[in-house]
C-alpha cells in the first residue's frame, strides 16, 4: 500500500533516537517484526529508507523508532529526528517476512534501533500471554521506559554493553514452539548470529533482518 500520512507524535525515547506515531491508512495492516519505506524529499533530494514497526498493533497509528549514529548516517534520518506533529511523510508497505507469528516463547536479539521491533514484539507477545525475552546491545540504551514496563509484566530484559555470547546463552532454551528474531544494522547481525551458533542454536532457524 502507498499513502500519504501525518505524524501524530514524536518522542525522545533515547540519545539520538526518536519513536515517530504515524497515521494508520485505511486498511493498512501490518504485524510486529514488519518494515515500512519511509519517503520524503531533503534539501531537494529523493529519499526513500525502510523502518521497522516498533508498536505491538497498526490500529488508527503505528510507530517507528529511529535511532541516528551520528558517525554512520546520512541525512534522512537526521530529518526523521527533527520532524514536528502534522508533517507528512509518504509510506508503503509493509515489507518482510521476519514478524511475529503467535510462537509460545519469542527472544530478540537487538542491535541498536532494533531495540524498536524488540519492545514491538515482545509487547505483542506479552499481550498475547506468551514469554519473552529480549538481548538489546546498545551503548546508549533508548525505550527505558517501555523495557521497564515488560520486565514488569515478566518478560526477560537484558542490556548489554559489549559480546552477548552469555546472555545469548542464557535467554534461548530450545523449546519447541521458541522463536529467536534478530533486528540490527550487519555487524549487529554477524554478533548474533555467532552468538546463536556458540548457544547451539542454528542461526538459519532465527527470523533476521539486517538493517544494512
Ligand atoms: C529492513 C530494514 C529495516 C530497518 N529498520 C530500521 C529501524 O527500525 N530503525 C532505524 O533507525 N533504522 C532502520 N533501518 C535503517 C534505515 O533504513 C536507514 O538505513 C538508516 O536510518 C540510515 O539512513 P540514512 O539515510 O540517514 O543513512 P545512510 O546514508 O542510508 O547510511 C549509510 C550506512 O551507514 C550505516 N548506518 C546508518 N545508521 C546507522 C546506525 N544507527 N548504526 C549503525 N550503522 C548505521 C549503515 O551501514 C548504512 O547503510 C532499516 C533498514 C532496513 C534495510
Amino acid at each position: 500500500m502507498d499513502a500519504t500520512v501525518a505524524v501524530g507524535a514524536v518522542r525522545d525515547v533515547g540519545p539520538q533516537t526518536v519513536a515517530l506515531e504515524l497515521e494508520s491508512p485505511d486498511g493498512f495492516d501490518a504485524e510486529p517484526g514488519q518494515f515500512i519505506k519511509l519517503a520524503a524529499t531533503v534539501e531537494g533530494e529523493e529519499y526513500a529508507r525502510f523502518y521497522t514497526l516498533s508498536s505491538p498493533g497498526v490500529d488508527d497509528t503505528f510507530e517507528v523508532t529511529v535511532g541516528v549514529d551520528p558517525e554512520e548516517a546520512g541525512p534522512f534520518s537526521q530529518f526523521l529526528l527533527d520532524l514536528e506533529v502534522g508533517d507528512e511523510l509518504d509510506i508503503s508497505g509493509p515489507f518482510g517476512q521476519s514478524y511475529y507469528e503467535g510462537e509460545s516463547r519469542v527472544v530478540v536479539l537487538a542491535g541498536g534501533p532494533g531495540v524498536g521491533p524488540a519492545v514491538g514484539i515482545a509487547e505483542a507477545a506479552v499481550d498475547d500471554g506468551n514469554e519473552a525475552a529480549i538481548v538489546y546491545q546498545t551503548d546508549a540504551p533508548a525505550h527505558g521506559n517501555r523495557l521497564d514496563a515488560l520486565r514488569e509484566a515478566g518478560a526477560s530484559v537484558v542490556v548489554v554493553d559489549g559480546a552477548i555470547d552469555e546472555e545469548v546463552a542464557a535467554a534461548v532454551t530450545g523449546a519447541d514452539d521458541e522463536q529467536v528474531f534478530v533486528y540490527g544494522f550487519a555487524a549487529f547481525v554477524e554478533d548474533a548470529t555467532a552468538a546463536l551458533d556458540v548457544a547451539g542454536i542454528d542461526p538459519d532457524d532465527a527470523k533476521v533482518e539486517n538493517f544494512g
